[in-house]
């Protein structure tokens, strides 16, 4: 018979799934009971597997303004639960936890006027949630001054970006946005114009360019272990205090190293 997860997980079923490339994508879930998070947060959800459930943490795409949870996933080829989550259709169900945690929302407290988003592929999942948040939030009047928001994204070809379509027509429309877009295999991607390199190249370019000063600025940094070390150390020599550093490290340091 199968276990009962209830004390600690919802069932909620996949509502819709877009494919961007054979292992990224987006699914849509509509929790029976609401989950309450922050823009940035991440919840943790996964598949039975052997009468426990084997779960893994996933940053909210979607805004807490939503109705359903969007999530921004790709397939580890040797791990454990993303091939599994890759096998699962409109209809399909998984267990999530009850509760979205995390400390990695947009820093209101050092009145910093201006935000620098670095990420790697998926890491960009909780700039789309504060993104989206700050538009309701402006729009519905409960933010007068908007700041200033900087996305810069990695990948290694053009069809990673997954969310490059909504935030180039945001930043287009928006002054307060600019978004970033960077390939590290041009090579496979002959028709691309943008920029080329990993994001730690281009951290020092864009804020000498756009003026991201230590004095005025917060630097976010999601995705790739050793994007975040080399991104940390990068900032720090520029003067950022480790302060105004915030960290979002999807796996450990060290382990499975990949390029981006
Ligand atoms: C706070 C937080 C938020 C996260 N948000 C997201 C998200 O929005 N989208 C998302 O896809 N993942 C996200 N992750 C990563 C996710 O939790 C899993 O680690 C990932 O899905 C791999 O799980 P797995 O069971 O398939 O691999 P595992 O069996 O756990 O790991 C296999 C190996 O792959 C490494 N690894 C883990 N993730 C990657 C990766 N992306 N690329 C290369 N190697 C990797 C592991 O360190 C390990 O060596 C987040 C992690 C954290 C801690």
């Amino acid at each position: 018979m199968a276990v009962d997860h209830s004390e600690k997980y919802m069932v909620v079923p996949i509502t819709r799934r877009e494919d961007y490339s054979p292992t990224l994508w987006s699914v849509w879930m509509k929790p029976p009971e609401p989950l309450a998070f922050k823009a940035g947060q991440y919840v943790a959800f996964g598949v039975d597997n052997h009468d426990k459930v084997l779960e893994r943490a996933f940053s909210i795409v979607s805004s807490p303004y939503e109705a359903e949870l969007e999530f921004f996933i790709e397939r580890v080829p040797e791990g454990a639960l993303s091939p599994q989550l890759y096998e699962l259709q409109v209809g399909d169900c998984v267990f999530m936890r009850k509760k979205a945690k995390g400390i990695f929302n947009v820093d209101a407290k050092s009145g910093h006027p201006q935000h620098f988003l670095i990420s790697t592929v998926t890491g960009i999942a909780p700039y789309i949630s504060m993104v989206r948040t700050l538009v309701r939030d402006l729009k519905e009047g409960r933010l007068a001054q908007p700041f200033r928001f900087v996305v810069l994204q990695g990948v290694s070809r053009s069809d990673e970006f997954g969310y490059d379509r909504e935030l180039l027509a945001l930043a287009e429309h928006y002054q307060w946005l600019t978004y970033i877009q960077t390939i590290s295999r041009p090579w496979e991607d002959p028709e691309w114009k943008g920029e080329r390199g990993r994001v730690d190249d281009l951290i020092r370019k864009y804020a000498d360019k756009l003026e991201l000063t230590p004095e005025t600025t917060t630097a976010y940094l999601c995705g790739n272990a050793g994007m975040i070390v080399n991104a940390r150390g990068i900032l720090r020599r520029g003067g950022f205090e480790q302060a105004s550093i915030k960290e979002e490290t999807y796996w450990p340091p060290g382990e499975g190293e990949v390029e981006y």
